[in-house]
C-alpha cells in the first residue's frame, strides 16, 4: 500500500541517546492526542519497557509476540487510557530485536506488521530504544514522521547528527520513502545556562528554525508523572514542563512565533 492511504500517521521519537526524554515524549504527545479523540496506539520498541509502567501498567512479551510469533495487533494491545492503546515491551524484546537481526527482509519487517494497525488508528507513536540498533532502524523505515528528542548536550546533538543521517541513508532501501521531520524536541531544557542556550542556537542555525519545536522545560513534575503512572494531563496540566507539549495553543510557537510542528500533524490528518 502506498504511503498515502495509510490510514495512520506513524511516528517515530528517536535519538541514539537514553535519558533525553523521548518516552516521556511519547506518552505525553500519545495522551493528549488520544484526549482529543484521535485513536492512538504506542509501541515500546525499547526492551527496558518503561512505556507501560508509565501509563501505570504492567509490561509483557506484547512486542515479542507482535515482531516474532506475528501475532494480530489486536492480540498485543492493552488498553491504556480511553482513545490510547499501548504494545508492552520487556526483557523480551531483547530476543525479538535477535530474531528480527537474522530475518530476511529485516528492515521491513516492522512496517509490514503495522499493516493492520495503520486501518484500526489514527497515530501510532514508536518509542524507540536508545543506540543505534536494528530495532531504531526498522522504526525509521515504518514512521511517516520524526521526533528528535534532544537535551542541548553536547553528546544529543551528536545523536541528532547521526539519526538525520540515519535517516538520509534510508533511501538506499528500495520502496522505503524517509520519515519528515517533524523538528528537534529540545527537552529538560534549561534557558539559564549558556551551554544550552549556544547549542540551541546552533541547531536552529544547522536545521532552520522551523524545524525546531517549542522546548520542554526542565521540571521535576515530569518525572513525578512518571513515576506515579501518570501523563501529565493526569499530574500536573498546568506545570511548566506541560507547557511545551500541545494542549497549550497559545504557546505552540517556535522562537520566531511560527506554529510549532505538531499542530502540524494534527491537521495533516
Ligand atoms: P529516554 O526515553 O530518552 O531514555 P525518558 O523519557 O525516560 O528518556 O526521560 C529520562 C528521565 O528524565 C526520566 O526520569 C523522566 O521522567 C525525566 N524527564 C524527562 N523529561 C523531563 C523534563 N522535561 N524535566 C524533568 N525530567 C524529565
Ligand atoms: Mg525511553
Amino acid at each position: 500500500m502506498s504511503r498515502e492511504m495509510k490510514k495512520a500517521r506513524v511516528i517515530a521519537v528517536a535519538n541514539q541517546k537514553g535519558g533525553v526524554g523521548k518516552t516521556t515524549t511519547v506518552i505525553n504527545l500519545a495522551h493528549w492526542f488520544a484526549l482529543h479523540g484521535r485513536r492512538v496506539l504506542v509501541l515500546d520498541l525499547d526492551g527496558q519497557g518503561h512505556i507501560a509502567p508509565g501509563l501505570r501498567l504492567p509490561g509483557g512479551d506484547h512486542l515479542y509476540r507482535f515482531l516474532v510469533h506475528e501475532e494480530e495487533v489486536s492480540n498485543v494491545t492493552v488498553k491504556a487510557r480511553e482513545n490510547l492503546d499501548i504494545i508492552p515491551n520487556d526483557h523480551t524484546g531483547e530476543l525479538a530485536k535477535e530474531h528480527v537481526k537474522q530475518a530476511n527482509f529485516r528492515e521491513y519487517i516492522l512496517d509490514t506488521a503495522l499493516e493492520e494497525a495503520r486501518e484500526r488508528y489514527d497515530l501510532i507513536f514508536l518509542d524507540t530504544p536508545p543506540g543505534a540498533d536494528v530495532l531504531h532502524v526498522l522504526a525509521l523505515v515504518a514512521s511517516d514522521f520524526l521526533i528528535v528528542p534532544a537535551n542541548m548536550d553536547f553528546y544529543a546533538l551528536n545523536g541528532v547528527g547521526q539519526i538525520l543521517k540515519t535517516v538520509r541513508n534510508l533511501k538506499r532501501y528500495p520502496g522505503v520513502t524517509p520519515p519528515v521531520l517533524v523538528g528537534v524536541l529540545p527537552t529538560l531544557f534549561d534557558k539559564l545556562t549558556n551551554e544550552t542556550l549556544n547549542n540551541l542556537q546552533s541547531l536552529q542555525q544547522s536545521l532552520g528554525e522551523n524545524y525546531i519545536l517549542p522546548p520542554i522545560p526542565r521540571d521535576t513534575r515530569l518525572r513525578e508523572a512518571s513515576s506515579h503512572g501518570q501523563t501529565i494531563w493526569e499530574y500536573a496540566p498546568a506545570c511548566q514542563g506541560a507547557s511545551g507539549y500541545p494542549g497549550n495553543g497559545e504557546k505552540q510557537c517556535n522562537s520566531s512565533g511560527k506554529v510549532g510542528g505538531y499542530l502540524h500533524i494534527a491537521e495533516i490528518l
